[in-house]
């Protein structure tokens, strides 16, 4: 198991200026900082060191920072390495995120932003992390079992849903989705009276007090979904019932098998790491565990299932989260604009069409992760999901879950309406967009115009 809490920094750049700010800022903020002119003898350092981060200029006398970056991850996979650069391309951006750089960042920078980037990386970075052979999961969670009940997906009648686990053959850790999200764990009072779903599939009594409790194979956009109820109920309503269920949980993540109805990935809802104690990442015969929290951390102190990954492991882990984060589903445009095409949207005749074909039945309210509010219309919905919430809280609070989907008696499915609305207004879209920027960087406002 490794350890990396030192905060120890390289910083490479030919600009002797540049390292003297650099290294000045930092040692500072309370790092020990060192430095080096060119690739070589900085890749000689990362030999020697293992560096919490290294900030590395991009074009570099003797080793380029690309070159540099990928003997640092394979030196030192866990240190962060942050790229700067006067001669950025979207080209060279682009092949040095995917080889693992946390970011990117073009000359010349404010100091904040180069110090906002370095804290958020540290913030975002592993405690600890190691492998455990699939074989010893059940002493995995008896560890967990030492912090609460342990709530994980289990199969019931060929279907998943999440209850406590007494037993490890319950466990089915391989699933696509449940048919109901985790909220009425946090929000008994919510529970539907409805005989549209098997009474089974919700929480039982015995499952829904506020003692400590862990929920073990949590897909990454549900963590997603529970983040965006406790910016609703928690900082906006203050829901005392629902933040006193939600005090005492610890989450442990695993991926998802996606199907034709998720699209948790297309709208960035699809984050491994935030929100989770534990994430583990299955590489075949073990699984790779990343803690996030020092919460996770005491969890795990002194495991002694959990060991070092080997050079064959590390390859594998590298080629599962690359695979994990892969873009299977577009929804047509960048997140970040759908707010702008609900807007442009509003009047279009699908929603009318999309309100004939829909039965009123309910079940898309019931099933959504995200949100406690029923609608009433498709159109209703949308405007919450994609542009109100937006406005709130910065991002759509739609997940890409697809329970909506999977379920509809009508077959109304949000991937397919985005879709189709995007490809209808696309035009009209860019050119909103562009406005907004060009108003943006013209006026060195935040302000839309
Ligand atoms: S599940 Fe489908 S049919 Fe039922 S209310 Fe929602 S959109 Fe309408
Ligand atoms: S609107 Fe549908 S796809 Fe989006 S989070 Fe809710 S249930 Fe999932």
């Amino acid at each position: 198991m490794s350890r990396t809490m030192k905060k120890r920094m390289l910083v490479v750049d030919d600009e002797r200026e540049m390292l003297k700010v650099l290294s000045e800022l930092f040692s500072d903020e309370g790092y020990s900082v060192c430095v080096a002119e060119d690739g070589i003898k900085a890749a000689r350092q990362i030999e020697q060191t293992s560096f919490d981060v290294v900030i590395t200029d991009l074009k570099l006398p003797g080793m380029d920072g690309i070159s540099l970056l990928q003997k640092t991850r394979n030196a030192t996979p866990n240190t962060i390495v942050i790229m700067i650069t006067a001669y950025g391309t979207p080209e060279s951006a682009s092949r040095a995120m995917r080889l693992g750089a946390f970011d990117y960042i073009d000359k010349p920078f404010s100091l904040d932003r180069i110090t906002s980037t370095v804290q958020k990386a540290l913030e975002e970075k592993p405690v600890t992390e190691g492998v455990i052979k699939k074989d010893h999961l059940s002493a995995f969670v008896e560890r967990l079992k030492a912090f609460g009940t342990v709530i994980a997906p289990q199969e019931r009648d060929g279907r998943i849903s999440f209850h406590r686990l007494n037993d490890i053959s319950q466990l089915s850790l391989n699933y696509t989705s449940t048919i109901l999200p985790l909220k009425y764990f946090f929000l008994p009072s919510s529970m539907p009276e409805t005989d549209a779903f098997p009474a089974d599939l919700f929480p039982d009594d015995t499952e829904l007090g506020a003692e400590p409790k862990v929920f073990f194979g949590v897909h990454p956009h549900d963590m997603q979904a529970i983040l965006r109820l406790d910016e609703q109920l928690g900082k906006k309503k203050h829901d005392l019932d629902y933040l006193e269920r939600r005090k005492s949980v610890l989450f442990v993540g695993t991926d998802d098998s996606p199907d034709e109805y998720s699209f948790a990935r297309g709208i960035g809802a699809y984050k491994r790491q935030r929100g989770f104690d534990i994430f583990l990442t299955d590489i075949g015969d073990k699984y790779f565990v990343k803690v996030n929290t020092p919460e996770g951390e005491k969890l795990l102190h002194n495991f002694d299932r959990l060991s070092e990954p080997t050079q064959k492991d590390r390859q594998k882990i590298e080629r599962a989260e690359r695979e994990a984060q892969r873009d299977q589903v577009s929804i047509g445009c960048h997140p970040a604009a759908l707010p702008e095409l609900i807007k442009l949207t509003l009047d279009d005749p699908l929603w009318n069409e999309l309100e004939e074909k829909c039965t009123s039945c309910g079940k898309c309210n019931v099933v959504c992760p995200s949100s406690v509010t029923a609608f009433d219309t498709v159109k209703e919905r949308a405007i919450e999901k994609y542009l109100h919430s937006a406005k709130d809280y910065g991002k759509p609070s739609c997940v890409g879950c697809g329970r909506c989907a999977r379920i509809c008696p009508a077959d109304i499915n949000p991937l397919r309406v985005i879709r189709a609305l995007n490809k209808k207004y696309e035009i009209s879209l860019l050119s909103k967009i562009f406005n907004l920027h060009y108003h943006q960087e013209s006026y060195g406002t935040d302000k839309p115009k």
